[in-house]
């Protein structure tokens, strides 16, 4: 077997293919870690055809348990930005336009954050769910979200930590086979995936966000999923806050009508894309219904919408250091400086502090005077206020607003 094993390596490494009972024979779970992620360097390094990736996909669904609704699913998945609250406003809107949405959530690594964290500042929030538990509250309340079950896509898991740990993170085949396993294998039947570009984004270009949206559209696809992806822009966070209590806050008040314009934006497009009717989104926003829904889904996962959220003990304004116009509000930046504050995590098993974070309070394009405040931060103790106002750059230009959605990748 280590013989074998050892040969398929080689191959991929000297750029041959493998086959797809290869392919299953790589990944199996009695195959050492330092065997599989040799492998994963050699994918890195030479890459998949077409052909290998669909192989290799149906390997790692095959790894566990696949869901199967007996009803359409909605499901969203954006590969990951900064200020990213999109699903807290969005699961509810669409579910209030008559769509089911069924979704397993991540959590943040490194600057960009993830949507379990966030809920999870809600006080009695579970995001746990089992299998049975999450079509019981889809029958019911029409939304359920929560972790990845250990039984989807197990060697997703697995790969994906020995990926973290050796640097074999990028690479297309990989992030397409690793995102859509876990679509696949839950059930999704009509699938929006968000591909950010932009600094604080996983694709810092268009046209490597383009070949994976193209990828996971595609391979979605082959599986009977209607799946489409939108490239959207992560120059700048999402909305205004970074964090994990101020994202909620923010993301409830896009719900009540009074969210910031691009989150709004992003958001009813998305929901437009979901429900094939972006007017049916705007009432149900405008009626109040996506609200009432927010507030049903997360009583029934135990939250308490009407609680108070965390508040950081800290709470202090950075202001411009000059007057001018706002060039850059830096997403990779303010990502890291809300991390550096503790709303997000550098290694898996670190607990995140859900009060803190940042609010930008100026993006490209807005005229500041000096000594205006450019970000409000929440924080525990003591704030650098300097490395916060590094995260923009003021200029003399006029400027416009950074472009939000990029473009969409149909059939
Ligand atoms: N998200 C995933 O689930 N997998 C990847 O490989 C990248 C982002």
């Amino acid at each position: 077997m280590t013989a074998r094993i050892t040969e398929l390596i080689a191959r991929k490494r000297d750029g041959g293919e493998l086959d797809a009972q290869e392919l299953r024979a790589m990944i199996d779970p009695g195959v050492p870690d330092y065997q599989l992620s040799a492998f994963l360097m050699a994918v890195v390094l030479r890459g998949m055809s077409r052909r290998e990736t669909a192989d290799l996909l149906e390997a790692m669904v095959d790894s566990g348990e696949r869901v199967s609704w007996p009803w359409p699913v909605a499901d969203k998945h954006s590969t990951g930005g900064v200020g990213d609250k999109t699903t807290i406003v969005l699961a509810p809107l669409v579910a209030a336009c008559g769509a089911l949405v069924a979704k397993m959530s991540g959590r943040g690594l490194g600057h960009t954050g993830g949507t379990l964290d966030k809920l999870e500042s809600i006080p009695g929030m579970r995001v746990s769910l089992s299998l049975a538990g999450m079509r019981r509250q889809v029958e019911q309340v029409g939304i359920a979200v929560c972790g990845q079950t250990a039984e989807l896509a197990p060697a997703d898991g697995r790969m994906y930590a020995l990926r973290d740990a050796t640097a074999t993170v990028n690479s297309l085949p990989l992030i397409a086979t690793s995102i859509m396993s876990k679509k696949i294998a839950a059930g999704a039947t009509r699938l929006l995936l968000d591909v950010k570009v932009g600094e604080g984004a996983f694709m810092a270009d268009r046209g490597s966000a383009r070949e994976l949206g193209r990828l996971m559209v595609d391979v979605g696809r082959d599986h009977g999923i209607d799946a489409r992806a939108m490239l959207s822009g992560m120059e700048e966070p999402l909305g205004n806050a970074v964090g994990n209590a101020v994202e909620v806050r923010e993301a409830v008040a896009t719900l009540r009508g009074e969210g910031p314009e691009d989150l709004r934006e992003l958001c009813l497009h998305a929901a437009g894309e979901l429900v094939g009717d972006r007017a049916a989104a705007e009432r149900a926003l405008a009626s109040g219904e996506a609200y009432e829904r927010y507030e049903r889904w997360i009583a029934a996962q135990g939250g308490d919408p009407a609680a108070p959220l965390p508040e950081a003990p800290v709470i202090m304004d950075v202001p411009a250091p000059r007057e001018g116009v706002v060039q850059r509000c830096h997403a990779l930046a303010v990502g890291r400086a809300a991390a550096a504050l503790g709303a997000g995590r550098t290694r898996k098993e670190d607990a995140v502090d859900h009060a803190v974070g940042i609010v930008v309070l100026r993006k490209r394009g807005d005229v500041v005077e000096r000594g205006e405040p450019l970000a409000r931060v929440h924080a525990r103790g003591e704030v650098d206020a300097e490395a916060v106002a590094a995260c923009f750059e003021i200029g003399d230009e006029p400027a416009d607003r950074a472009p939000l959605i990029l473009e969409m990748l149909d059939a």
